[in-house]
């Protein structure tokens, strides 16, 4: 299968670099607040990726973070912890306000169907790790401290840069310069931060008390789950230009190699044509949509039809054609549920091999989609549910579980079966064969079931 890969700017082939199992890290959300549907689009690409590398065969080793300490409001240095800002908004623990978040997050992804990956690791529980990193850097030379913090020397790594293909040069004629007389170059980041007194989650280090910067998480975990060098790196597109590019400078300062051989990233969702902002009012959540009648379904339906590489566009006039289209391939799918024909063999497979182009072909879905949709157009055919239910392994839209709508029966028709089934109980059969004719005359067939009785209407 083909891959795009964000560091050389090109689809390439790809194969785990160990056997038969991929190895993958995905950045994992700051549990502060609530997911909105953003960030959930970017998960929702993770899980694709996850579902097409095992639908190819793959096995897979897959680890995210939970970001619960140390990601400052500004995404960089500056500013306050966005977990000790939640905690200090709810007058809670900070901890108190990452399990709720994290269990907010986790609900959400079981009503998305997204896979869970393998490992999920809390930052707050790798201090160590992230400690021994940081000396690592400091006796390489890449770190150095300054009164508040221990900061990464950028000087040190000419390739700085590589990922997003802006040179040193580049930043610095476009940066903003920030009023830090004891870094070496303004760009340089901060690996370690000291924790003034009033600071509400800090830890015991060589440099006193302090607390990770938000980059070095990354670093520590996946070096530690996965190793130095892995298959793939995962994250949302804001995460090229400074985050990831942290994380390449810390691997190679320590290792002296970068950690990814695939660099992957999920373009942004925006609302009406603009930014997502608490501000604007705009940043919806799942159980926002849910009670808008939007099902979780339909919202990965809708992030479905966009490519991974694509921004998507949320505007209530899209989530409404993304319903109707998804009731109608629950409908598409039930004709062919109880088929019993079979399409022919031949064209079944060339449904196959394009599907299986599609998701070869840096994930293509919404070209697979496509072929969904084609294929189920056929006469009703058995193969035909067969093989939507093998295609939804990767598209994971429950289709498994479309069931037909039981028509409601009218109270007189209970009343009757009813009467039946206490015939039957006295054993009057010509009573309960006469009402069993009366309701199939009137379109309603009487089942026997293990726990009584059900009434179907007649097709
Ligand atoms: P955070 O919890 O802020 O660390 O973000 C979690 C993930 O959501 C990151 O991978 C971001 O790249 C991603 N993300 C944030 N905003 C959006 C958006 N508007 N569209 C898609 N992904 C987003
Ligand atoms: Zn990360």
């Amino acid at each position: 299968m083909k891959l795009y890969n964000t560091l050389t700017r090109k689809k390439e082939e790809f194969k785990p670099l160990n056997g038969n199992t991929v190895r993958m890290y995905s950045c994992g959300p700051t549990v502060y607040n609530y997911a909105h549907i953003g960030n959930l689009r970017t998960y929702v690409f993770m899980d694709l990726l996850r579902r097409v590398l095992k639908y190819e065969g793959y096995k897979l080793k897959g680890v995210m973070n939970i970001t619960d300490v140390g990601h400052l409001m500004a995404d960089s240095d500056d500013g306050e912890d966005k977990m000790a800002k939640s905690a200090r908004e709810q007058n809670k623990d900070p901890y108190e306000i990452a399990e709720f978040y994290t269990d907010v997050f986790f609900k959400d992804f079981a009503k998305l169907n997204i896979g869970r990956p393998e490992v999920v690791c809390k930052a707050t529980d790798h201090i160590q790790e992230m400690i021994d990193y940081v000396v690592g850097l400091c006796e390489k030379g890449y770190g150095y401290e300054t009164s508040d913090g221990i900061y990464y020397d950028i000087e040190k790594f000419p390739d700085y840069g590589c990922l997003s293909g802006n040179s040193l040069d580049d930043l610095k004629a476009g940066a903003r310069i920030e009023v830090n007389d004891e870094k070496r170059s303004p760009y340089d980041f901060a690996i370690w931060k000291k924790a003034p007194k009033e600071h509400l989650m800090q830890w015991p280090s060589p440099w006193g008390q302090g607390y990770p910067g938000w980059h070095i998480e990354c670093s520590a975990m996946s070096k530690k789950y996965l190793g130095e060098v892995f298959d793939i790196h995962s994250g949302g597109v804001d995460h090229i230009p400074i985050h990831h590019e942290n994380e390449i400078a810390q691997s190679q300062g320590l290792t002296g190699k970068n950690p990814a051989k695939f660099w992957i990233h999920g373009e942004f969702m925006l609302v009406d044509g603009g930014k997502m902002s608490k501000s604007l009012g705009n940043t919806y959540t799942i159980e926002q949509l849910e009670k808008m009648g939007y099902s979780p379904m339909v919202f990965r339906y809708f992030c479905l039809n966009a490519h991974y590489r694509k921004k998507l566009n949320f505007t209530f006039e899209t989530m409404d054609s993304a319903k109707i289209s998804y009731e109608r391939l629950c409908q598409a799918i039930l004709k062919h549920k109880n088929a019993s024909d079979n399409l022919d063999e031949e064209k079944l497979n060339k449904y196959i091999e394009e599907f299986n182009e599609d998701v070869a072909d840096d994930l293509n879905i919404p070209s697979a989609l496509g072929v969904l949709w084609t294929m189920l157009k056929e006469p009703a055919s058995k193969n035909v549910y067969e093989t939507a239910l093998k295609f939804d392994k990767v598209f994971g839209l429950s289709l498994d579980l479309v069931k037909e709508e039981k028509a409601e029966i009218p109270q007189d028709i209970i009343d009757k079966a009813e009467k039946m089934q206490l015939a039957r109980k006295e054993k009057d059969y010509a009573t309960a064969d006469a009402i069993r004719n009366e309701l199939a005359s009137l379109g309603y067939i009487v089942k026997n079931t293990k726990d009584g009785y059900e009434i179907d209407v007649k097709a």
